[in-house]
């Protein structure tokens, strides 16, 4: 069911997509173009162009140009009031993010109606960055000076020129991760969107353009992966890599990074633990923990996919995820009420279906879901998995889909508790489920990730710093460490 869409929408749908590059919609060098289709029917919606390294080559030299020009001139307030106009920009812009998102993503309305002011909060929060990033003045007393005789000081300034490479599962807001804070540090940035949900990234740099961002600044290219991404990931021109996607291509982007030895910031995959201790409120915990699990189809990096209950009270926990599971409704994003839309293409709705049929020859049992409830679209129900065992390929593997899989523990020390969250490769999320403040305190220092959270699952906010240890990523986005990824600093000392 598609409602009413937005006169601006249906327009933007119609367009004939290009790069966008210079403060400009740019043809691609070749005319080969993609098409976008709804993962709720598999019917296209639009189509984009398909960039491909000439047209990475374009961008990033309008973006190092882009970098020495106007931008680097502004005062921190002129680049503020820019920042803050993008932010208004966005929220005057925020229907037509939201039916774009759930258009070209398969978004559930409420979440991309929730994800349209998360950016432009993120804009506003580096916006009051920039006139706060300041060097220091240091006590050097070097060469035979004497206090007095020496000015020691750091200067902080942009990296350089931003690859950012970005996955489909919240697009603009994940776009936003990058661009906020590159923009405020004063970096220029190409962004290469991911393909499957590549049409918010077109608006954002339009509106960027709009709310006073020089030409070149911010460039779009998109295409595919294999192509404009890893052309943009080798480029010998871009200083930094900042990539949100799949361990596998979070490998590759290391690779093709080693020739220039750019930076890099990874936010990989997770596979994270849900921990659930006897005394928790059961009444909060049981719909806590599905959403940890089920929120945009399970399509989470931070997803709590790996639950672990103490055996007293898991039959409890487990019926009660499952009856969650039950009532939600599945339907397209715009159909009233819907908590579960499709997954993002019949790949993605494939490779669920193949690891979950793995999990009952491996033993586990299947609770509820396990199906698709129905063929047009790439839909998948929620699915709750019983009796599972660490070795289980469902508990190691990260499916991107909406699949929980319950262990059990029995009374015993933290630390082996622990021990059986950790027992994954990936370090990006976790949250522990009690009443006991010891309890709480000590088992967020015992699980390895880099976001804990307490009777809560991945809470996000602007402030709070966000990222992975072990295979899920490298670096924290989010709050003063996420600016810290665009700025290097420059030691000086003068003599007299
Ligand atoms: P997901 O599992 O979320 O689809 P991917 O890691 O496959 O994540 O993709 C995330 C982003 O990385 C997308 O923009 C995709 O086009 C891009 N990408 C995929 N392969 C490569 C590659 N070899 N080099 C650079 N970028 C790539």
């Amino acid at each position: 069911m598609t409602p009413d869409l937005a006169p601006e929408t249906r327009a933007f749908l119609a367009r004939r997509h290009a790069l966008y590059v210079d403060g400009a919609a740019q043809p691609p060098a070749r005319p080969a173009t993609l098409e976008v289709t709804d993962p709720a029917t598999g019917l296209p919606i639009s189509s984009i162009a398909l960039g491909e390294a000439a047209d990475v080559d374009r961008a990033v030299a309008a973006a190092r140009r882009a970098l020495h020009g106007p931008w680097s001139r502004l005062t921190a307030d002129e680049r503020t009031r820019i920042l803050l106009e993008f932010s208004r920009l966005c929220d005057a812009r925020a229907r037509q993010f939201t039916e774009l998102a759930v258009l070209d993503n398969g978004m559930p309305r409420a979440i991309a109606e929730s994800t349209a002011p998360f950016c432009s909060q993120f804009l506003r929060y580096y916006a009051g960055w920039v006139s706060k990033i300041a060097g220091r003045t240091l006590p050097s007393a070097g060469m035979g000076k004497r206090p007095g005789e020496l000015q020691a000081y750091t200067l902080r300034e942009p990296v350089g020129v931003v690859g950012a490479i970005t996955p489909w599962n919240y697009s603009f807001g994940m776009e936003m991760l990058k661009i906020a804070p590159a923009l405020a540090a004063g970096c220029t940035l190409v962004l290469k969107p991911a393909e499957q949900a590549p049409l918010a990234a077109l608006l954002l740099a339009e509106l960027a353009t709009e709310a006073g961002v020089p030409p070149g600044v911010f460039n779009v290219v998109t295409g595919l992966g294999e192509t404009a991404g890893a052309a943009l990931a080798a480029h010998p021109g871009v200083d930094k890599i900042a990539f949100t996607g799949s361990t596998e291509v979070g490998r590759l982007i290391v690779h093709a990074a080693a020739g220039n030895l750019k930076r890099v910031s990874l936010e990989l995959g997770g596979k994270s633990p849900v921990v659930v201790f006897p005394d928790a409120d059961l009444a909060q915990a049981i719909p806590g923990i599905a959403m940890a699990g089920f929120l945009l189809q399970g399509q989470n990096c931070v997803c709590g996919s790996r639950v672990f209950v103490h055996e007293k009270i898991a039959r409890e926990v487990a019926e009660g995820v499952a009856a969650f599971a039950r009532n939600m409704a599945i339907g397209g994003g715009f159909e009233p009420g819907t908590m579960i839309g499709p997954v993002i293409s019949r790949e993605q709705r494939d490779r669920i279906e193949r690891l979950v049929a793995t999990a009952q020859p491996e033993g586990a049992r299947l609770l509820t879901g396990g199906r698709r409830p129905r063929e047009a679209g790439w839909f998948f129900e929620p699915t709750v998995f019983t009796d599972c065992r660490p070795d289980m390929t469902i508990v190691r593997e990260e499916i991107f889909g909406p699949v929980i899989a319950i262990q059990t523990f029995a009374d015993g020390d933290l630390e082996a508790i622990a021990a059986q969250a950790n027992d994954t490769v990936y370090g990006l999320s976790g949250s522990v489920w009690t009443r006991d403040l010891a309890t709480a305190h000590r088992m967020v220092r015992l699980i390895d990730a880099g976001q804990v959270g307490v009777n809560v699952h991945a809470a996000m906010d602007p402030t709070m710093p966000f990222g992975g240890n072990r295979q899920s990523g490298w670096g924290r986005e989010f709050g003063e460490e996420g600016l810290e990824l665009y700025l290097k600093t420059k030691a000086v000392t003068i003599t007299w």
